[in-house]
Parts: structure tokens; sequence; C-alpha cells
């Protein structure tokens, strides 16, 4: 049996996509349905990989060709490019995906210097046939013949200039014979052939041009964009012509069974009278609306409108159509699940569940994660005479108006004050975690989407642009100034703008409004909906509460917050998260406890320990308080220390030259000596592979036990007050069993000394973190000691790849993007194969030992839609987030549940 390549229009169903392309899918869709689609046939992406594997059309195609055509010829009576009323045909790319003008089409194709006096004499008008066979000549020469278009461009110009008119459809016959000539010319004179007169050849050179244009470069770089495979080919749709520009009984239009802007439900859509398809889309012409259609020709309304209900009863979804009427005759020519704004995917979802069409499971994946995210995010209302600046990259989406600031400090100060301000800065460090907490939005002049601050921003949902290299901040000076306008020098003063989803950067306020969907996660329903001010924002905040409610029936996956304090676990609560997944506990040796941090590892003897610890020790015991009492009776995972050892030191260079300088002057403190022969002491190459998580817990005496007790001791207290506090313990680092078995002992020791000196039991569970490849390999044996696994996906993606995450963002990321090494930045989504693989690993083994072993994740891909459908996939029990992502966790969850139960 020959390989089929050939489908009628007749033969196929909308499920063929991957065979038929998306637009040869619905086609025949459209066709079993019985609506209006002109006769025609699709040619399959197999007959295009098989071009593209051997340079060659398969010679069985030209034979399925000939019988296919010959169907539709006998169908209509009409035979393609016939002298007498000539069969014309349209031969158009068609994907799987679609990918908007990145191949190519060609119309018209059967005319010849015969075929054109037929089609003139058919549609009594020699005005439009000439004016088709010049398009299809100068179609087909840019196409198929690789001519550059600009020949065909500029001999158009030249003869409207001859006839001194400026429109096309100026140009009277005789001006179009002449330029069909011409054009004929331009093709022999660039191809070195002659235009071919056979419209069976013309077919075949088009087909085959289509294919070709699978690999040109634009269509590439689109792929790789999109994420769509290079090897999948395309379909080529050959559909008889129809023309909506015969005059005023024709005309063509696109329209949309819904508002795909606003989801407001109601027909949508656009019509143009006596013009062809790309007039429509081009705007060339005012067009009318729908209802005109109505007035003008009520009988190709009527049956648009039914055919409207009938597509949109048989998707169950928004379809966008495109129609031609060819002198009172309505013809569909193409539909497709229509493309829409996040707010019309949440009411267009909801509706069809009002209206029974989708079931509520359904409602769930026609929304994502993405969409969700972005209706949150506050947006500028644009007036116009905003004075753009710059713009550079949206790194974290958003509307942020605040006053320049430029270190820390001062963020702090002002925010504190009540002044909004946006922290500006070459490039971000861990150091600037405080100013970015303290600003509305951050601005840096270097770095990536994937830098540190953007990182970071987007974790905390605080707008971010990054990488202004028009900008040239010095903070020392606390000025900015724009390359290209030298008299502009922004200080502390000046007011900027900043705009997280265009990167744009503004001078002065530009007004900013919080979205009604942020208004209902914030304050609840019916805060939200008193403050809306319209319909379509009632039923958007209605909508998405009836789909977040039903993702959280659903889901399976828990979704806990990354919280370190008190207001950020208020908030991740407030969002739906059902505790803390991580409470990094850094921040509680930083700021001016670094001091007594710096005391601990000077420390020469045990009381200069134990004074330090001392100090500490209320500290930290006060922070837990105040965590426990916010997440009364929720899980609280706390973290023991992980950063470096030399994060709590002074900075290496900085001292040394402070130390030279100081013995140079004769004034050298003993105490600064001594100091730098610590850091030296501590300097580290690598330090993300050193001193850090248990390593530094086992290795510093009295740590483990000072953060134990602190937890311990704040348990009692918030139990004495009546309170429910229920931390987890969790090691950081781990690579090896014994490691966690020596950290348990101590930790163990210490809740069993509380425990006997306040009379409560304190049985908190113990855990750790995956994330080193060693864990993940090893998870069997580790579990013997752990009552949790959460797995680090920062951590893991870094080590399982060997890069540092701040080294290689800056760096080499953007070329490995551009070469496709990854799709996305394995920091961003889970890197399913590599890293993704280390997880399902551990839960896997950790499970082989204990079948209970409950098993989460904290690394940012907690947050991320794609990665959390991953971990629902492996089995584990909770994803944590930033207190920002909650929500699209939740959401996402919840569709992750529904697609795997799809697939059972
Ligand atoms: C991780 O490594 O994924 C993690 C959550 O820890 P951190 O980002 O604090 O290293
Ligand atoms: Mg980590």
């Amino acid at each position: 049996m020959p390989t089929t390549y050939v489908y009628r229009f007749s033969e196929g169903d909308k499920d063929q996509k991957d065979l038929l392309g998306g637009k040869g899918a619905n086609l025949a869709e459209m066709t079993r349905l019985g609506l209006p689609v002109p006769p025609g046939f699709t040619i399959t992406t197999d007959a295009c990989r098989a071009y593209l594997a051997t340079g060659e059309v398969p010679e069985e195609l030209a034979v399925q060709v000939t019988t296919a055509l010959r169907e539709v010829e006998a169908e209509l009576g009409r035979q393609l490019g016939a002298a007498e009323d000539p069969l014309l045909v349209s031969v158009r790319s068609g994907a799987k995906f679609s990918m908007p003008g990145m191949m190519e089409t060609v119309l018209n194709i059967g005319l010849n210097d015969e075929s054109v006096k037929g089609l003139a004499t058919a549609s009594q008008d020699e005005r439009f046939a000439w004016d088709s066979y010049r398009r299809l000549i100068q179609m087909f020469g840019k196409t198929v013949l690789d001519i550059d278009g600009e020949h065909f461009a500029s001999a158009l110009e030249a003869k409207k200039a001859d006839r001194g008119v400026s429109l096309d459809y100026e140009l009277d016959v005789e001006a179009l014979t002449e330029l069909v000539e011409e054009y004929k010319a331009i093709v022999r004179e660039h191809a070195d052939i002659d235009f071919p007169q056979d419209p069976r050849a013309q077919l075949d050179m088009a087909t085959e041009a289509v294919f070709r244009s699978w690999n040109t470069e634009r269509a590439h770089i689109y792929r790789r964009r999109e994420k769509i495979p290079h090897d999948l080919g395309t379909a080529v749709n050959v559909c008889t012509m129809v023309f909506g520009n015969m005059g005023q009984t024709s005309g063509t239009g696109v329209c949309f069974t819904r508002d795909p802007s606003t989801g407001r439900s109601g027909v949508y859509g656009d019509y143009l009278v006596n013009a062809q398809g790309e007039d429509v889309v081009a705007g060339i012409r005012n067009t009318l609306s729908l209802s005109d259609l109505k007035t003008i020709d009520p009988e190709s309304y009527k049956e648009l409108r039914a055919a409207m209900r009938r597509l949109e009863t048989h998707y169950r979804d928004l379809c966008d159509i495109e129609f031609t009427i060819e002198r009172g005759k309505l013809w569909l020519l193409q539909t497709r699940v229509g493309k829409r704004t996040a707010a019309a995917a949440f009411r267009v979802a909801t509706q069809l569940v009002d209206e029974k069409l989708i079931t509520k499971d359904e409602a769930l994946t026609r929304v994502t994660g993405d969409q969700l995210t972005q209706l949150m995010f506050p947006q500028f209302e644009h007036t116009g005479d905003n004075d753009l600046i710059t713009k550079a990259m949206p790194a974290s989406p958003g509307a942020a108006v605040g006053r320049i600031v430029f270190d820390n400090a001062e963020a702090v100060a002002r925010a504190e004050a009540g002044e909004p301000v946006i922290l500006v800065r070459r490039e971000t460090n861990p150091d600037d975690l405080p100013g970015m907490v303290a600003a509305v939005g951050v601005l840096t002049a270097r770095g990536g989407k994937t830098s540190h601050a953007a990182v970071v921003a987007r974790g905390m949902g605080k707008t971010c642009v990054c990488g202004a290299d028009q900008l040239e901040v010095d903070a020392a000076a606390k000025t900015i100034r724009v390359r290209g306008r030298e008299d502009l020098v922004l200080t502390s003063e000046d007011t900027i703008a900043i705009d997280g989803q265009t990167g744009e950067v503004f001078l002065g306020e530009v007004p900013v409004a919080d979205s009604p969907v942020m208004t209902y996660l914030r304050r609840g329903l019916q805060a939200a909906l008193d403050a809306a001010g319209d319909v379509d924002s009632r039923e958007l905040i209605t909508s998405v509460d009836r789909l977040m409610r039903h993702a959280d029936a659903v889901r399976r996956l828990e979704v806990r917050a990354n919280a370190d304090n008190p207001d950020d676990a208020r908030h991740a609560i407030h969002r739906g998260a059902q505790g803390v997944g991580l409470c990094r506990t850094e921040h509680m040796f930083l700021g001016e406890r670094k001091q007594f941090v710096q005391n601990l590892i000077l420390a020469q003897t045990p009381q200069e320990r134990e004074s330090a610890l001392a100090a500490l020790l209320p500290l930290q015991k006060g922070d837990f308080v105040q965590m426990f009492e916010t997440m009364n009776g929720k899980p609280m995972t706390v973290r023991l220390i992980d950063p470096p050892l030399h994060e709590f030191l002074p900075d290496f260079t900085e001292l040394s030259v402070k130390v030279a300088l100081d013995r140079e002057r004769g004034a050298l403190d003993p105490a600064d000596e001594e100091l730098l022969a610590v850091v030296r002491r501590n300097h580290e190459a690598n330090p993300m592979l050193g001193l850090r998580g248990v390593r530094l817990l086992l290795t510093m005496p009295g740590l483990i036990e000072l953060q134990v007790r602190a937890i311990a001791e704040a348990a009692v207290e918030r139990l004495k007050a009546g309170g429910d506090p229920r931390p987890e313990i969790m090691i950081p680092l781990i690579g090896s069993v014994r490691e966690l078995q020596i950290a348990r002992e101590r930790v163990e020791a210490v809740l069993a000394e509380v425990s006997q000196a306040s009379g409560y039991e304190l049985d908190f569970p113990v855990g750790c973190m995956i994330e080193l490849p060693r864990a993940a390999v090893s998870a069997d044996t580790i579990a013997e000691e752990a009552d949790f696994f959460s797995f680090g996906t920062n951590d893991l993606t870094q080590t399982t790849w060997g890069f540092s995450r701040d080294d290689v963002e800056g760096t080499f990321f953007k070329e490995y993007l551009e070469e496709g090494v990854f799709g996305v930045s394995p920091f961003e989504t889970i890197d399913e194969r590599g890293v993704g693989r280390m997880v399902e690993l551990g839960a896997e083994r950790g499970r082989r030992t204990k079948p209970d072993l409950k098993l989460g994740v904290c690394g940012e891909h907690g947050g991320d839609p794609e990665s959390i459908e991953f971990f629902h996939r492996a089995g584990l029990n909770y994803v944590s987030c930033s207190p920002f992502r909650v929500p699209v966790a939740r959401l996402e969850a919840g569709r992750a549940a529904v697609f795997s139960s799809a697939q059972d």
C-alpha cells in the first residue's frame, strides 16, 4: 500500500493535526459537519517530511494529487485553469501549530494567458480577472521562484505613477494587462524561465515551495522561540478559490463566537465589502461590524450565525472563523479555537460551564497559571504623553512608580517613611534584598531575565526591568546618566515609572491601577466585587473565584509558601497557602546580628562562644514566636542556616585594603588584623560548593543547638499561650545519611532537653533538603533518618548541571537559549530530563524505604506552572513557592490533577 499523501477535505477530521496541520484538520472537520467549505484537499505533513528528507517530491504524491483534483473538478463541473470558466485554487501552508506569516501562500493558481479571459467572461469583470492574474504572477514569482518582491512592487508603483493614480484598485484593465506582461518579463529576467502557463505545473511548483518554506530562517527562528519541533513539517491545503472582491454582493470577514479580548458573550467580528482576505487583516479600509452585515446581506448573516453556533457547540470553545461571501454565497475558509486574552479565557471558560457545554474540570484546562499571573499585575494607564527614557528587558511584570534610590539603607528608610521608591542598581546581589523588599520596583543597568534581580523580583512578584544598558548608574555619586540624552541627569529627587511587561522606563509619574483580580486575591470576593467598576470586572472576578475554588477541590498537591517573616506568611495565607514550606533562617543572622555571628566565628574560648550564642538566642526565639503565631495550626518548615560562612564576614578585598592602609598610617587595629586572618582562612574559591548548609552546622559548635533551642522555646511559649505551633525542622545540603544522622541526634537532644524542662512534648518532624545529586541517588538510605524530604531544585539544578546560577545567567545563558541548548532557563522551569530525573529518583528511592515519606519542593520551580505539573506526576505531596505565586500554584495543581486523571 502506498502512503496516503492526500486527504480530501471530506476525509479527515479535527484530531488529525499531526498529519493534516491545524488548518487542514479544521477544514476537514467543517466539511464533515456539512458547513459550506469550498472543495479541496490537504497534502500531508508526511509528504513534506519525505520532501525535506530527500529533496524530492514523492512520485506517488503527483498521482494522488491528480485523483483528488479530478474529484474536485467533477464536483464543481469546472477544470483547473480551463479556458472557459476556469477552476482556480489557493495553495496554503498549514502546520500543526499556527505559525502566522512564517510560511507561504499562493492564490489564484490556474490563471494563464487563456484562462484569464475565461475568468473575465465568467465573472463578467475583466478588471477583476486581470488583477487576479497579476497577483498570481507576483506571488508565484516571489514565493516559488524566489524573485525579490521589490521588482514587482516597483513595477506596480511605476504603473500607478504612469497612470496618475495612487491606489492599486484604481488601475484599469489596460494598465493591468500591461503590468501582467511586465511581470512576466521580470520572471524571465530573474528566474530564467517563462511564467509557467500549465496550471498543473503551477500547482506542483507552489506545493514544493510551501514545503521549502518550512526551512526558511524566519520559520526556524519562530519555532525556536515558540518551542515548536523542527521535524514536524507542514501540510499544504489546496482549496478552490472563492472571491470576496466580485462587487458589492461579495465581501470577506473574520468573526469570533465570543469577544476574544474582553470575553463578553455574544458574537464579534469584522466585515469588508468587495474585498479579499488580506485586506481585512491589513486594516486598509474601515471594516464594518457583523451587525452591519445583517443589514447588507441578511441571508448570509443568518447562515453565518448558524455556522458560528454550530462550530462553537462542536468545538465546545470560542472559535474564530474566516469567511468570504461570493456574490451572496457564504463560504467558510478557516476556523480554529480562537486565541484570547487572559481575562477572556477565564470568563469564557465559566460561561461555557454555565451553558453546560463543558464540565468544571474541562474549564480548568482552558485557563493557565500564566494567564492568572497576567491578571494579577497592576497596569499603567497610558496617557500618550509619558516621557520614555529607555526600553530594556521586561524581567518581572507589573507597573511601578517611585522616586529613585541607589542603596539599600536609603530604600528601607524612605520606604518606611511612606515614600514609594524604585531601587536602581547596576546589578543586584544578595545584599540588596532589604532594598528590593522595601522598593516598589527594581531597575538594573546590567543582567538579563535570569539575573539575580530578575529572579528575586519575580519570586517576590515585584516589578523589575533589567539590562537597561542606556543608563549609566553611578551609585556613589547618586546619579544616572542616559545615553543619547546628554542633558538629562537623574538623581534621587526624580520619579520614574517602570513597566515590567514591556521593559519601558518613563521619567515622571504614570498612573497605575490595582487589577480587579489582585483586589480579589488580597481582600476576598465580596470586597473585590464591591470595588469593581464595571460588569466586565465583576464577571472576571467571579470567574476567577469559581475556577480557583474548583482547582482547590480537585488538586492533590498541597500548596505551601516560602516565607521568612510574618508579613510574607500572612500574605501567603490570604492567598490560600496551607503552610510554610521553606522558612529561610539566614536573615536571623544578618543586619545588626552579623556582629554576634562574627563573635561566634572569632571566639577563642568556650565562654566567648557561649556569650555570642546567648546574644543570638532571644532574638531568634522572638522571630519564631511571631512566625508560629502567624502560622498557628499550619505546618511550617524551618530550614536551619544554609549560606556559606563568608557571608557573615567582611569582604576579603575590602578588609585587606583597609588593613594595608591602616598599617601604613601606623593606625592598625589588632582586632582588624585578627579578623583579616580569619577571613583569609575562610576564603573560598567556590563558596556555593564550600562550607555551607549542614557542613557549617556540623562544624560550627553550638549553631544547631542555638537554632533548635530558639525553635523549641518559641514553640513552648506559643503552647503556653494556647497556640498551635507546628514546626518541621529541615537540614539543608545533605549529601550523606551520616550527616543527617549526626544533625538529627543533636536536634533531638535539644528538643528532649527543652521538652523536659518545659513539660511540653516537642515531637517535631526532622527532615532534610534533597538538593545534591548524591542525596537524590542515595535517598533510600537518607530516608532512614528523615521524616520528610524537600527538594531544593535551585541547588539541585546548579549541582546537576555543574554551573553556578549567580555566574552563568549573566554570561553564556543567552547563547545557550538562542542555540536551543535549553528552550527555557532550567532555573525557571524544571529540566525534566536531568534535574527532574533526580527528583523522581529521590522520590522513588525515598519511598522505597518509607512508603509514607512526605515529599515537597521548595525551589523556585515550586511556583512555575510547567514544573508544577511535573511535580504532580512525580507524586510529591506539596509545592512551596513565593507568597505571590500561591494562587498560580493552586490553579496549576488543580489543572495537573485534571490532566492526569484524563490520562488514566
Ligand atoms: C534550593 O536550593 O532550591 C533552595 C530552596 O534553597 P536556596 O535557594 O535557599 O539555596
Ligand atoms: Mg538550596
